[in-house]
């Protein structure tokens, strides 16, 4: 059976043009100095880890980054040949794989250096990028000393090369920037500390590489706003370059009928029909990511906004349509119609959620289909690769 296929009325749409877009416009506005480090971790924060990388490095994307050791391998099988970043945390055993297939690990204490020496041989150096902890509190190296001990470490044995330093910042996205200022110039303190400075220095995510020019270094590190996204609603108005919104999701209609009042809908016989009503019968459900709390959200039928009435099954769910249509008609989730939009940033709303979280949360069972130059290249089905080689 071909993997390129998919057998269900649901699937999202990846158009990996504006994927192209958004970055060569992130690229200009931050200038031709500062590498651009693609943020491709979480599957390309459900967009599609391989395709996204592609079309990043494309666009002019440098290298990438991936949240840990997995993904990075994931992609290097795939046959990407461009450097990868693990900014999360590894473990100390497995060096001397990262470091054979090329892939830069994050270390941010001085014992794993140690720990990750006695697995390792010379012939193949590992590259490291020192993690400082400035005022985010989730990994890093938090005091002068422990920088200067895993600086001695990496340049005193030959099994390791010092590529970069970085840096995450945890209010970024926010309009007050006191806190903000006050990492920049601890990573700055540590920065100069170093008797040897790596070739990289990074400390921007989108937000900060959107709004402080004075963050950049060498190089950023750009998520959200590559899949056509805002780091945060306060940011949205601020935001000095186009983006165009990467993710869509679509089903098709696979039943209609016609209710008479008091009919009842769903598990739990919930909702309730208060005169005739037309129904139609979507397939997608939690399972999908397409989650419970999002009851009563509207989706685009026939260019129409139709609510979802009673409670989402796992793999099902029901709307409330203005008209009668046809089976298979489709219905987007995430999209446009006509001249209707439904946003990756008001599903985030409905469900009190951050617009990171919506395609990260549409799951495997999901086929994603890759667009470019206007046609489908590709198609991505995880449940017929689900338990191949
Ligand atoms: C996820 C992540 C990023 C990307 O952030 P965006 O806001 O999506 O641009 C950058 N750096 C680190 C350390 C991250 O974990």
């Amino acid at each position: 059976m071909e993997e390129q296929h998919y057998y269900r009325d649901t699937w999202a749409e990846i158009d990996l043009d504006k994927i192209s877009r958004n970055l060569k416009r992130i690229k200009d506005y931050i200038g031709d100095k500062t590498d651009i480090i693609a943020v491709v971790k979480a599957d390309a924060y459900g967009h599609g880890a391989l395709e996204t990388a592609e079309a990043a490095l494309e666009a002019g994307a440098s290298r990438l980054a991936v949240a840990f050791l997995d993904e990075a391998f994931a992609l290097r099988q795939a046959g990407v040949r461009s450097p990868i970043l693990v900014i999360g945390a590894s473990r100390p055993e497995d060096a001397a794989l990262a470091a054979k297939q090329e892939i830069a690990l994050t270390v941010f204490q001085a014992e794993w250096l140690e720990k990750a020496a006695k697995c390792m041989d010379s012939a193949v150096p590992l590259a490291v990028h020192l993690k400082v902890d400035t005022g985010m509190g989730r990994i890093g190296i938090r005091h002068i000393e422990e920088l200067k001990d895993a600086e001695t470490i990496l340049m005193d044995n030959g099994i390791f090369t010092f590529e970069g330093i970085f840096t995450h910042f945890a209010t970024a996205d926010e309009n007050e920037e006191g806190y903000f200022d006050e990492q920049l110039s601890k990573f700055k303190h540590f920065i100069s500390a170093l008797d040897n400075q790596p070739p990289l220095v990074h400390c921007s995510n989108t937000a900060a590489a959107l709004k402080r020019s004075d963050a950049k270094f060498n190089a950023v590190r750009i998520g959200i706003s590559m899949y056509g996204l805002s780091p945060s609603p306060e940011m949205k108005q601020a935001i000095p370059v186009k983006l165009e919104e990467v993710f869509s999701l679509h089903t098709q209609v696979a039943h209609v009928k016609k209710l008479e009042k008091g009919d009842k809908v769903s598990y739990g016989a919930t909702y309730e029909a208060s005169g005739d009503e037309w129904i139609a019968t979507l397939p997608i459900g939690y399972a999908d990511g397409w989650i419970r709390r999002l009851q009563g959200q509207e989706v685009l039928v026939d260019g129409k906004r139709c609510p979802i009435v009673g409670r989402i099954c796992m793999d099902q769910c029901m709307v409330k349509l203005p008209f009668e249509v046809k089976v298979g008609t489709m219905a987007t989730l995430i999209g446009t119609q006509e001249e209707e939009q439904v946003t990756v940033d008001e599903i985030a709303d409905k469900l009190e959620t951050i617009n990171y979280e919506v395609p990260c949360l549409i799951s495997y069972r999901v086929p994603r289909v890759f667009r470019k130059d206007g046609r489908i290249t590709s198609v991505k089905n995880r449940i017929l690769q689900g338990f191949n080689d």
